[in-house]
């Protein structure tokens, strides 16, 4: 149902944006990926897209650290695929440390990737959106994005950010045919959340069980993690024009953990 639509997601040489490229892929959007990887990696997501879609995958290398690249990429998504008509805000770090001894590259990092990177492709995408009269913005938040946990000042306050940046912007296009939300999962077994279990496990002195057990799904009811084809299943739902009345909302995936 996407053929002839055109999807640009932020950070999905793996995990959870990786999910969303191959399913938005497989209803036939063309569909450019970013983030960092092995070239070889890179061209094998790059053909496989190509595949299942029927229609163009390119691959942007633009660090969403710095402005200038994030615009580029949104230029040449434009030039080269068109659109984007879906724009999907999922590039994200972590960095676990109690904030007296957060380093200051890492907050400036963490703030960039996930919370302004969030503002620059929205506001290089909106005008195309626009003169459309149609477009999905799905920004990728978490639990963190509504609720915190120690060690992660950077990280909590980025994805609140976001969450706000998600329901201005879907007030400023509510009546221009364009959604914006946030799905929020919580756990979500990826490369991202297994990184971080070795400074977890030192800035809590627990083993790598006991941080898995008893602090990573300590708080998600279902004690289970959540499925990357489950968060993309919802993307999916996202851009049909069943969904078009959602907008400006924060969607949580998360085991029951916000019901707490
Ligand atoms: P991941 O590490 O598998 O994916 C992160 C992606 O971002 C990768 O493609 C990486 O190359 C890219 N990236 C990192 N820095 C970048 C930069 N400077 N410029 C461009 N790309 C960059 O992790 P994931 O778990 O799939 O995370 C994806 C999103 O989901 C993140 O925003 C994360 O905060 C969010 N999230 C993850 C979980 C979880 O439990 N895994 C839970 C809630 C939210």
């Amino acid at each position: 149902f996407l053929k002839g639509k055109t999807a640009l997601i932020t950070g999905s040489t793996s995990g959870i944006g990786l999910g969303y490229a191959k399913a938005l892929a497989a209803q036939g959007a063309n569909i450019m990926i970013n983030g960092f990887g092995e070239t070889e990696e890179i061209a094998d997501i790059i053909k496989e897209l190509q595949s299942s879609s029927g229609s163009g995958a390119v691959y942007s290398a633009a660090d969403m650290t710095l402005p200038g690249q994030i615009r580029a990429m949104v230029a040449d998504c434009n030039r080269e695929l068109g659109g984007p008509d879906i724009l999907i805000n999922n590039a994200g770090i972590q960095h676990v440390a109690p904030v007296d001894e957060f380093s200051e590259d890492k907050w400036d990092a963490i703030l960039a990737i996930i919370l302004s990177s969030a503002f620059h492709t929205t506001k290089a995408a909106l005008p195309t959106m626009k003169s459309a009269g149609w477009g999905r913005i799905i920004n990728t938040g978490s639990m963190h994005s509504l609720v915190a946990s120690p060690y992660k000042s950077a990280y909590n306050a980025a994805k609140h950010g976001l969450a706000g940046l998600t329901k201005t912007i879907a007030l400023e296009v509510a009546t221009q045919g364009i959604t914006v939300n946030c799905i929020c999962p919580g756990y979500v077994w990826t490369s991202l959340v297994e990184n971080q279990i070795p400074d977890t496990m030192k800035a809590r002195g627990l083993t790598r069980d006991e941080v898995i057990n008893d602090v990573l799904l300590a708080n998600q009811p279902q004690k289970k993690f959540v499925q990357v084809d489950q968060l993309a299943a919802l993307a999916l739902f996202l851009c049909r024009d069943e969904a078009s009345a959602i907008t400006g909302t924060n969607l949580s995936v998360d085991g029951g953990w916000t019901a707490q």
